[in-house]
């Protein structure tokens, strides 16, 4: 019951939000596809239509901004 009456009151939290730990891929993004192979926990994928980075696995490592042709991959926050 304790714990419960601990989710309930945290679970409007947006803890993720207040400490960003994600790179962020730019529109200026030309889809080359270099980045993905970097990403040591698979955080990049192609989307529509640049690339996308997966905040949730991201780890903010750095290694797929250093590849970037264009520097569309930037540290957010
Ligand atoms: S910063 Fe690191 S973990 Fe995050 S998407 Fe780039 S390569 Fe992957
Ligand atoms: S390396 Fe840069 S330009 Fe290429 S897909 Fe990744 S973010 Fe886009």
């Amino acid at each position: 019951m304790e714990k419960l009456a601990i989710l309930t009151r945290f679970k409007n939290r947006p803890f993720h939000k207040e400490v960003p730990v994600a790179h962020k891929i730019g529109e200026e993004c030309i889809a080359c596809g270099s980045c993905v192979p970097e990403c040591p926990v698979e955080a990049i994928s192609e989307g529509d239509p640049i690339y996308v980075i997966d905040a949730a696995k991201c780890t903010d490592c750095g290694a797929c901004a250093e590849v970037c042709p264009v520097e569309a991959i930037k540290a957010n926050g």
